[in-house]
């Protein structure tokens, strides 16, 4: 029996993606070598870095007074790498806290400068206040967001307005799976792992005038300017999931982009609340209608005791990683990219046998 795996991260890649992966594994091309083995000075490494770049550029049509950026550290090394690099500029910034992940964000923040929080506090995070009652400092160095909330389920549909202020977004768990303008934010940053390549890898997307002002302890692999200058090459990148990466870019490209790649989450999500919906209660999300995520999807079934039932029983119908996080219960299907619209169907068929079981 196949595996569909609805885990929120790592998650599902392409299998097309980890079969080319496999085949070039030992040997890469015809430099008798693996990706693994070659050194990150060598011009078959510049390719794969230029490659991935280049892909990533052309897919997100990435503007040219943007530089793409290899990290590593992760989401979570970006939350500090974001304030040390930006944050000095005023010695404040805005966060728009919707959910664990951007308030974590915050919290590290926090220990660089002076961080306003731009909505009430709150621990509910079922929805996006709207922006007229936004606290922002137009003095702010620059608006935090995370524009889709992987624990909480929480989605923007639309970009921020900042007047001018730099706008930094979280886009870890939901980068690639639609288009969008990057020319309206100053830093995008993506841990890979989400939807775009294994752990290990963290993408970031900064525009060009903001380089050049980062923190004097910031330390020099966090450094945007040293690492823009140097074009992710100061010291050795996570090589490997720079490849992978560049893999999965090509694979979106040959998909159709990612126009296909909205149309398919919206096609798979749309699914799945639907089935919530039409429950009387049975399942429920406590997300609003329009900030619910297409990516992560956290519901709740009538009575924990049903809940422990689905999962095991998913599980021996094949389908995994359906647990909610363990900060809020319940369960979460995660539908990144690679999780085919079969696989979604297949869930949905079982929530609806399930429901019928046991209504
Ligand atoms: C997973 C996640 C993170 C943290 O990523 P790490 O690589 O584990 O540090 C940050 N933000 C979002 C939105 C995430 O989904």
């Amino acid at each position: 029996m196949p595996t569909i795996n609805f885990g929120a991260g790592p998650a599902k890649m392409p299998e097309e993606v980890m079969r080319q992966a496999q085949r070039e594994f030992i040997f890469y091309g015809n430099t008798g070598l693996s990706v693994i083995e070659m050194s990150h000075r060598s011009s078959h490494y510049e390719n794969i870095n230029q490659n991935a770049q280049d892909v990533l550029r052309r897919i997100l049509k990435v503007p040219d007074n943007y530089k793409i950026l290899f990290l590593q550290g992760g989401g979570t090394g970006l939350f500090a790498a974001v304030a040390m690099n930006l944050m000095g500029r005023t010695g404040s910034a805005d966060y728009i806290v919707t959910g664990s992940w951007s308030a974590k964000a915050a919290k590290e923040a926090a220990k660089y400068g002076k961080v306003n929080l731009v909505l009430p506090k709150t621990s509910k995070y079922t929805g996006i206040p709207s922006q007229e009652t936004w606290n922002l400092d137009p003095n702010a160095s620059y608006v935090y967001y995370c524009s889709n909330e992987t624990v909480h389920g929480v989605e923007f549909d639309y970009i921020p307005e900042t007047n001018g202020v730099p706008l930094v977004a979280d886009m870890s768990s939901n980068f690639l799976s639609r288009g969008f303008d990057v020319s309206k934010f100053g830093v995008i940053f993506a841990g890979a792992q989400k939807n775009v390549g294994p752990s290990g890898v963290t993408l970031v997307i900064v525009r060009e005038d903001l380089l050049g002002e980062p923190m004097k302890i910031c330390p020099i692999v966090m450094d945007f300017t040293i690492m823009a200058q140097d074009n992710s090459l100061h010291n050795t990148p996570p090589t490997f999931n720079v490849y992978f990466v560049g893999l999965v870019f090509q694979w979106i490209e040959g998909q159709g982009g990612l126009a296909e790649m909205e149309k398919r989450a919206t096609y798979k999500s749309s699914a799945v609340y639907s089935v919530i919906d039409g429950s009387k209660g049975f399942y429920s999300c406590p997300v609003e209608k329009e900030s619910r995520s297409k990516m992560n999807i956290p519901f709740r079934i009538k009575t924990e005791e049903l809940e422990q039932l689905f999962l095991k029983e998913a599980q021996t119908k094949g389908m995994i990683q359906l647990k909610g996080h363990r900060s809020v219960g319940g369960i979460r299907a995660s539908l990144y990219n690679a999780v085919t619209t079969e696989e979604t169907q297949s869930l949905v068929q079982f929530m609806e046998e399930f429901m019928s079981a046991h209504q």
